[in-house]
């Protein structure tokens, strides 16, 4: 037992000790990477401009995608595209050595964009229901795609100091978090080299330029989309006794939902049950025969998830049953498919990751974040058997003045999604490329 304790310790010690002798504060190797992404910026700066300007929507990312697999072939990396819908998979084989995936998405949102930048995106699409809708990178997935750009240049250009396979992959439908499951779907641990790890960033509305934060463990949540029917016996408003009414139903079912995390829940395993929308009824003195409701629950781990799941369902039904509902009219649910498994950020992965981020960028750029109950599909990649050890750390992309106007108004910066989210590009890339080079070259180092 002591023996082993000695051998995993050693084994801990010795891995970053490795990079650590490489990538010092004033070594070759970080120098390089240092004078690499100043001569690269401005290059990186217009394709940041160009996709900023050409949002497209979940889905629909065919000109992005196509812009990513030029870059990527003229830096000769193998490139596949269609890999999922719009995906793309971009390898370099650099010999014996671990397989490392590098993930950023491309789609942008409904929104319209009012930064006032003169890069600012002016255009508008069709979406799912056939509406003419703005369209704006306001989540900073072209900030993502350039920072995987300018990471796989460095990378290429520093292939004499690392050994293995690198997997960059830009894709589709985060939004929606169907992105992730396409690609898997479409082959990308068997058609391609399966990664011995995976790294991703996104960037952070309230985060300095300059500046990464990192979570361990559960970073964001398991995201369900639940539909709920309440059904009755419609008739007429005046005469309720000769009804059930799905509007009363619905209404009990919705206070008594809340019983779940504030009655049912560990108070220290965080959850969410939230109705977003109720829709019955047409007309003033109509009893409806149903009430719809869509839900969103979030929760970290899977048993918590089941749980929750479960009991929206029991309460439903029995608060239905306590209103007299007939058993063939009893509610129904439909957990939708579109589910976003939460993001677990490996610990270890973790550890040695922001060490290494943390000679390349300074130690104090390096801070812990906060876990949220957010969904993002990047967690997927970590779950196919067996677990790949997944990374997503947060990117800074507001300069400290501006964080410090918005502290003194009282006010908050606009959020992830807002039509003013603005991102500071330079620093923030420069930030994005050297941390994720950095990441990589920690694993990929002989
Ligand atoms: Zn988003
Ligand atoms: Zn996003």
């Amino acid at each position: 037992m002591p023996r082993l304790f000695t051998i995993a310790l050693l084994l801990v010690v010795a891995f970053p000790a490795m990079v650590l002798a490489q990538l010092t504060a004033d070594s070759p190797l970080r120098t390089q990477i240092e004078a690499t992404v100043v001569s690269d910026l401005p290059s990186l700066r217009e394709l940041y401009e160009h996709l900023h300007a050409n949002p497209e929507l979940s889905f629909q990312e065919k000109e992005t995608s196509a812009r990513i697999a030029n870059e990527m072939e003229s830096l000769g990396y193998d490139v596949t595209t269609g890999v999922g819908g719009h995906g793309v998979v971009a390898v370099l084989r650099n010999g014996e050595g671990p397989s490392v995936m590098v993930r950023a998405d491309m789609d942008a949102l409904p929104v319209q964009e009012e930064t006032g930048l003169p890069y600012a995106s002016a255009v508008t699409a069709t979406d799912d229901q056939g509406n003419e809708v703005p369209v704006m990178h306001a989540c900073g997935h072209d900030i993502h795609m350039t920072v995987f750009v300018g990471t796989a240049k460095v990378l290429t250009e520093l292939r004499e100091s690392w050994r293995g396979t690198l997997v960059m992959i830009a894709q589709p439908a985060e939004e929606r978090g169907a992105g992730a499951k396409a690609m898997l779907d479409d082959g990308l641990y068997t058609r391609f080299p399966r990664p011995d790890y995976a790294l991703a960033l996104h960037v952070k509305n309230d985060l300095e330029t300059g500046k990464i934060n990192y979570v361990k463990e559960y970073a964001c949540a398991n995201v369900d989309m639940v539909d709920l029917t309440i059904r009755g016996i419609g008739g007429h408003g005046a005469y309720p006794h000769q009804t059930k009414d799905p509007i009363v139903v619905a209404a009990e079912v919705i206070v008594a939902l809340q019983t779940i995390v504030s009655r049912e829940q560990d108070p220290i395993d965080p959850a969410v049950v939230t109705v977003g929308s109720i829709h019955a009824g047409a007309k003033h003195n109509i009893i409806p025969e149903e009430a719809r409701l869509q839900l969103t629950v979030r929760t970290y781990s899977d048993e918590t998830r089941e749980r929750v799941l479960a009991s929206i369902e029991r309460i439903a039904t029995n608060v239905a049953q306590a209103a007299g509902v007939p058993d063939d009219l009893l509610p129904t649910m439909d957990i939708r498919d579109e589910y976003t498994p939460a993001l677990y950020n490996d610990p270890a992965l973790v550890d040695t990751s922001v060490r290494a981020i943390g000679i390349m960028i300074g130690e104090d750029n390096v801070v812990e974040g906060k876990p949220t109950m957010g969904g993002e599909d990047f967690g997927r990649y970590g779950r196919e058997e067996p677990p790949v050890p997944i990374f997503m750390f947060g990117l800074g992309t507001i300069p400290s003045e501006r964080l410090a106007d918005y502290e003194a108004s009282g006010q908050l910066p606009p959020s992830l999604h807002s039509s003013r989210f603005q991102p500071e590009p330079g620093p923030t890339i420069a930030t994005g490329v050297k941390a994720m080079t950095a990441a990589v070259l920690n694993l990929l180092v002989p």
